[in-house]
C-alpha cells in the first residue's frame, strides 16, 4: 500500500484537484493521501499559506483579520464550485475567524490551508478525513516527537478505505497547533509512510523529477532516474530543493523508497529515492553514471590558517575549533593540508566585531604564521556513488573548471568518496556548475 502526497500546485484549483483524484482513483494501492494547501495558480498568484500569514499581519495592524481571510474564503469557494461539491466550509471559517481574531498565532493560522484542503479532498474522493492534529505530535518545546507520532499514526490510520491527512502541522501536548518549516507537508507524507509501513512514498509535485542541476543555471538538465538517501541528503543540503530535506528521516527509519512524480505528467516515471544500503547491496539498478547530481550555494567564507609544523602540534585543530565553538559558529567544511587548515563557515549573521574577535583569538591562541579571511565563496558539491568505482573523477572536475577559467579556492572530498566539494568565487559559481555538468554529460 502507498502514501501519496500532493503539493500546492497540485491542489491549486479544481482542474488540478481533478487530476489528483484521477491519479488516486486509478491506483488500488493508493490508500493514504496527504495534501498541501492550495498553492499558486499562476506565477503571480499568492499561496493560501501566505494569505493566512497575511491574516495574522492584518489582525495585528487593524484588530481584525476579516478582510484578509476573505481572500482565503474566495479561493476555497472557487475550488468547491469548480468541483461541484456539496460542501459548505462556513462553520470552519467561523471558527478560524474567531480564533485568529481572538489572538491565535502564525502556526495555527497557516495550518488551516492544509486543514481545509484535506477536507475538500476527502469529500471529493469519498475518503475518511483524519486531522493531522490528532496524529502528528510535537513536544512542549516545539520539537517533533517522532515516536509518539509513529504510534498514533499506526493506530488512528488503520482500517479499511482511503484516508486523507492534511500536511504541514501537528499539535503540542497542550493542544496548540505547531507547523513544520515551509514545505513541511513533504515531512508529513514521510511520517505517514513510516507509520503505516507503506511500500512506497509517492511525492507528487509539478516537475518530472529531481534534476541533475538547478535549471536556472543550466537549461534543460537531465532528470535523475534514481538517487540514494545519502545522495539526496548531500544534494538537498547544498540547496537542491524538490523535497523538504527533513523528509528523509522518517522514511529512512523504515527503508521506504520515495518516488517523486509529476501530477501534470503522470506517465513520467519521475525520480526514485532509495535506501543507500539496499542500493549498495545491488537491490536496485540504474543507468551507470559517474555523478548523480550537482548542487551548490553561494556566500560562504573561509578562514585560512597556516603554521609551519602544524601537523606535529598536538591539539591544534581542537583549539581552533574551540574558538569557533565559543562564538557559536557552525562549521561547514574543514579541508586541511600538512601545514594549513581551512575553516569554511556561513558568515551570515556574524557581525564584523565578532569576526574580528575570532581572528584575533586565533592569532593569540595559536600563533599561526598567517591567517586570512576570504568571503564571497561558493561551494559546489559534485555527488554520486558512481565516482568511487571510477578513476579520474576529481581530475575531470578540475579539468572542466580549469578549461572554463575558474579559479578553485578550496577542495574537499568527503570521506564517503561519494562527493567532491569545490569552493570557487561567487562570481564563477554558475560558470563552474555549467562546466562540470558539461564534462559529465557529453
Ligand atoms: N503550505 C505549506 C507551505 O507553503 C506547506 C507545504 O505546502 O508543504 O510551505
Amino acid at each position: 500500500m502507498k502514501v501519496l502526497k500532493f503539493g500546492g500546485t497540485s491542489m491549486a484549483n479544481a482542474a488540478s484537484i481533478r487530476k489528483v483524484a484521477e491519479i488516486v482513483e486509478k491506483d488500488a494501492r493508493a490508500k493514504y493521501v496527504v495534501v498541501s494547501a492550495p498553492g499558486k495558480r499562476e506565477s503571480a498568484d499568492i499561496k493560501v499559506t501566505d494569505l493566512l500569514y497575511e491574516c495574522i499581519e492584518t489582525r495585528d495592524r487593524d484588530g481584525l483579520c476579516d478582510a484578509a481571510l476573505e481572500k482565503v474564503v474566495r479561493r476555497f469557494d472557487e475550488i468547491i464550485r469548480g468541483l461541484s461539491l456539496d460542501l459548505d466550509l462556513t462553520p470552519e471559517f467561523h471558527v478560524i475567524r474567531d480564533k485568529i481574531n481572538g489572538g491565535a498565532g502564525r502556526d495555527y493560522a497557516s495550518s488551516r490551508g492544509e486543514f481545509l484542503s484535506a477536507i475538500v479532498m476527502a469529500k471529493y474522493l469519498g475518503a475518511r478525513f483524519v486531522d493531522a492534529g490528532d496524529v502528528i505530535r510535537f513536544d512542549m518545546d516545539g520539537n517533533f516527537d517522532s515516536e509518539t507520532t509513529n504510534r498514533l499514526v499506526a493506530k488512528r490510520l488503520e482500517g479499511g478505505g482511503r484516508v486523507v491527512v492534511p500536511g504541514f502541522y501537528g499539535k503540542m501536548p497542550n493542544g496548540k497547533v505547531k507547523t513544520f518549516s515551509r514545505g513541511g507537508s513533504d515531512i508529513t507524507g514521510a511520517i505517514v509512510a513510516r507509520g503505516v509501513n507503506a511500500e512506497i512514498y509517492e511525492n507528487w509535485t509539478d516537475v518530472d523529477g529531481f534534476l541533475m542541476v538547478d535549471p536556472r543555471i543550466q537549461s534543460s538538465p537531465q532528470i535523475i532516474e534514481m538517487l540514494t538517501y545519502k545522495e539526496l541528503r548531500e544534494l538537498s543540503y547544498m540547496g537542491a530543493n524538490v523535497l523538504h530535506p527533513d523528509s528523509i528521516f522518517p522514511v529512512r527509519k523504515a527503508d521506504i523508497p520515495i518516488n517523486i512524480r509529476n501530477t501534470f505528467n503522470p506517465t513520467a516515471p519521475g525520480t526514485m529515492i532509495v535506501p543507500t544500503k539496499k542500493y549498495m547491496s545491488g537491490a536496485y539498478t540504474r543507468t551507470d553514471r559517474t555523478i548523480t547530481g550537482i548542487a551548490g550555494k553561494t556566500d560562504f567564507a573561509a578562514i585560512y590558517v597556516e603554521k609551519s609544523m602544524m601537523n606535529s602540534e598536538l591539539g591544534f585543530a581542537r583549539r581552533l575549533l574551540k574558538i569557533l565553538e565559543r562564538h557559536n559558529i557552525l562549521l561547514e567544511h574543514l579541508p586541511s593540508g600538512i601545514d594549513t587548515m581551512t575553516v569554511v563557515i556561513d558568515p551570515s549573521g556574524l557581525c564584523p566585531e565578532e569576526l574580528n574577535a575570532v581572528l584575533r583569538e586565533i592569532k593569540e591562541e595559536l600563533s599561526p604564521n598567517n591567517v586570512e579571511y576570504v568571503d564571497g565563496i561558493a561551494l559546489i558539491a559534485v555527488v554520486g556513488h558512481g565516482m568511487n568505482r571510477k578513476k579520474g573523477t576529481a581530475s575531470r572536475v578540475f579539468a572542466a573548471l580549469g578549461d572554463a577559467d575558474v579559479n578553485i579556492r578550496m577542495i574537499d572530498q568527503g570521506s564517503s568518496e561519494m562527493n567532491i566539494i569545490v569552493g570557487v568565487e561567487n562570481g564563477d559559481y554558475q560558470k563552474a556548475i555549467r562546466a562540470i555538468y558539461a564534462q559529465f554529460n557529453v
